[in-house]
């Protein structure tokens, strides 16, 4: 059976201008003051966890580097192990807080992999029936 899954709350993404996603994932987001306007929810030494502003599921979360690189290969051990970390602690919190069936998490590594936030950790929580990364455009980093 083929079903067509739909994430309406996605449209305001879809049929933007993607001239409008302004911002560096790693350099400009975490250097904001106001964490809660960047949707920012966890911060680490070298890492910190940010809620995505067109999620394919409720509780999508991005955890980047505050280092700028051009893949994970540039990042120091410490770095690496606070991504995971930061990982585990939202998975955590999106078990308690959602109650979903599943996770994807992912590592978009490169812009095709995810346009607007290459080299960032992803966390999704999922359904059955509820859209998925396969199913979804990629979605933007919060501008
Ligand atoms: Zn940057």
């Amino acid at each position: 059976m083929n079903e067509i899954l739909w994430a309406p709350w996605r449209m305001s993404y879809i049929l933007s201008s993607k001239e409008k996603v302004t911002g560096c994932v790693f350099c400009e987001k975490p250097a904001c003051a106001d964490d809660r306007a960047e949707f920012i929810v966890l911060r680490g030494v070298s890492a910190y966890a940010m809620l995505n502003l067109y999620p394919y599921n409720n509780g999508h979360l991005l955890i980047a580097p505050y280092q700028h690189c051009a893949s994970i290969e540039d990042l120091d051990a410490s770095t690496l192990t606070e991504i995971m970390l930061l990982s585990n602690q939202s998975l955590t919190v999106l078990r308690q807080a959602l109650k979903p069936q599943g996770f994807n998490l992912g590592i978009n590594l490169g812009k095709i992999a995810g346009p607007a936030s290459p080299n960032t950790c992803t966390c999704t929580s999922c359904r059955a029936g509820m859209p998925t990364r396969t199913t979804c455009p990629s979605p933007p980093v919060h501008a």
